[in-house]
């Protein structure tokens, strides 16, 4: 991937880098394989994380744990949080909350019937 920056009329040009679905099976080496190119130019990255990950029949879940019943916390996947502590201290991420455990209710993703609730609730 080659990154460039363009810049707007008065020479900055602001954008965000998102990447959805950072989880217990997310691999250290294929993010920095995304990213190590923004990260050498000191771009921060936004990775929005599942925290209690489910075991959805779903391209982030690996075949062999797909539709299994389980649920995986991230703090379980010891070399990812790590990995995301030093990027934080080093200011190359930030953390952006993507749902609790990823799953579909009623062909909707998991905040899509709770979201108002949510709102009066904790904010
Ligand atoms: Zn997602």
């Amino acid at each position: 991937m080659v990154i460039e920056i363009l810049l707007g009329p008065k020479g900055k040009a602001p954008f965000l880098l998102r990447d959805d679905d950072t989880n217990f099976f997310t691999a250290t080496n294929m993010l920095d394989c995304v990213y190590s190119n923004a990260w050498k130019r000191r771009f921060k990255v936004s990775l929005s994380v599942i925290s209690f990950q489910k075991s959805i029949d779903d391209i982030l879940v690996p075949p062999s744990e797909r539709k299994t019943g389980r649920s995986y916390s991230i703090i379980g996947n010891n070399q990812l949080i790590e990995f995301i502590k030093k990027k934080l201290s080093n200011e190359l991420i930030e953390i952006l909350r993507h749902g609790f455990s990823h799953t579909i209710i009623n062909r909707k993703g998991e905040f899509a019937d709770s979201f108002l609730p949510y709102i009066l609730i904790y904010g």
